[in-house]
């Protein structure tokens, strides 16, 4: 069947306003919007309506009837002066009876308002629409056998997205847009969906006792100092954000100090009012309140996908321990030398910590140790300095969990080892 065709069989069929009228074929011509598509469309079936009548090939005007009904203001025109007393009513679109161009005014004013409370630079829409819209327009589609248009919803999203980027001056962006407006046309309701800032930087933890992140078990507000709480005091009033989410480069244990140039992290800051900060003076803001527990370094921007990176970075990055630990007897210098020779370049292998079971499942890992140094620093004292990769357990290294950790410190000496101090001196590139 020929495009003119279809085109009068749809017209004296059903009324269509411009815009689903457009709708059903607007792959066809790639400018203009459905709206205007429409309108040319029932132009050109004016048009050669009115050169068969000129042509004396034909008498009936129904034709004209069906796009005046439409509302075609042509055709209106047309019949108003060529059979005035026709009775012509204006009938409503049988897909939308008119509604989308109101569905998208409203949209688009609820929009810019909630836009007014928070800040972004880039966003997208999204739409809950009736679905007997959706299902009309699908009806049309099947039963004209219509395949080159576009789905409603496809549309809609358009439209509003493109006035919305027009009244804010703002960039419509689909992948992480900094918001996402999703307007519920059912409802007249627009909700707002605030994606989250991702800053990174790195810490150096100067003294023991500071958890990495608060803990989460019944007690949200545990006594221990923790850096994800300093992060939140410090960030949420600047960015009017709900909460923060501390992603770390590995973590240490709560005694254990973070020195060198400290452990790379990510600060996720939820769902934030305020987006364009200067992130230059922060770790300043940070740092004149704790600095005397934790540093952290000048923050950058991060995206989301750098905090998988960062956790798999981490386990890849070689760590260096200095830790202090007492042995059941006195340890020879020699015995001490034998200590570094056999753990230089060597492969353990750790069955997962007694101490952290219940969270972690138990399996076996090989983690290695590159070099390992001794000194004796007094009585049973003994002083070490390992190299080795990013989630071993070094703890355990030392003392032998039982004799989950093969080769230990312990089990090598054949003796108990008591873990007096321990701190990291330094993350490779960190
Ligand atoms: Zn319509």
């Amino acid at each position: 069947m020929d495009l003119l065709k279809i085109l009068k069989k749809i017209m004296l069929s059903i009324p269509l306003c411009d815009r689903c009228l457009g709708r059903q074929f607007s792959s066809l011509i790639p400018s203009y919007n459905n709206e205007t598509k429409g309108r040319i469309l029932k132009d050109f079936i004016f048009m050669i309506e009115k050169m068969e009548i000129e042509r004396g090939r034909r008498k009936s005007l129904k034709v004209f009837k069906a796009l005046a009904e439409s509302g075609h203001l042509l055709s209106i025109n047309f019949l108003k002066k060529n059979n005035p007393k026709l009775n012509m009513a204006s009938k409503p679109c049988y897909i939308c009876s008119g509604e989308i161009n109101n569905i998208i005014e409203k949209a688009v004013n609820k929009i810019v308002e909630a836009s007014s409370e928070v800040e972004f630079n880039t966003f997208y829409i999204g739409l809950t629409l009736p679905v007997y819209l959706e299902e009309k327009d699908e009806e049309v589609k099947s039963f004209f056998k219509l395949w080159f248009g576009e789905a409603l919803k496809n549309e809609l999203n358009r439209e509003i997205k493109t006035r919305i980027k027009k009244a804010l001056e703002k960039k419509p962006k689909m992948r992480r847009p900094d918001v996402l407006f999703i307007y519920d046309a059912i409802n007249d309701k627009v909700s707002v969906q605030i994606n989250s800032i991702f800053l990174r930087s790195s810490y150096r933890k100067l003294v023991g006792g500071i958890a990495q992140t608060k803990w989460r078990g019944m007690d949200s507000d545990s006594v221990t100092p923790s850096i994800e709480k300093m992060l939140e005091e410090t960030l949420l009033p600047v960015f009017g954000g709900k909460k923060i989410k501390f992603h770390g480069a590995g973590r240490e244990d709560v005694d254990v100090k973070m020195l060198g140039s400290g452990r790379p992290f990510i600060v996720e800051i939820i769902e934030p009012k305020v987006r364009n900060v200067d992130l230059s003076n922060l770790h300043l803001e940070f740092n004149k309140r704790f600095g005397n527990m934790v540093e952290v370094s000048p923050f950058s921007r991060a995206s989301y996908l750098d905090v998988p990176r960062l956790k798999m970075e981490a386990e890849r990055k070689k760590k260096t321990y200095r830790v202090v630990f007492e042995t059941g007897r006195k340890v020879s210098e020699d015995e001490l030398k034998n200590l570094s020779d056999r753990l230089a370049m060597c492969l353990i292998r750790q069955r997962t910590p007694l101490r952290v079971l219940k969270r972690r499942g138990d399996r076996v890992r090989k983690k290695m140790v590159y070099s390992a140094l001794f000194k004796h620093i007094g009585d049973n004292r003994y002083e070490a300095i390992i190299t080795c990769s990013g989630g071993l357990y070094v703890k355990e290294l030392l003392h032998g969990d039982e004799g989950r950790t093969v080769p230990s410190v312990a089990g090598l000496l054949d003796t108990k080892v008591k873990i007096v101090e321990m701190e990291v001196m330094g993350i490779e590139g960190g």
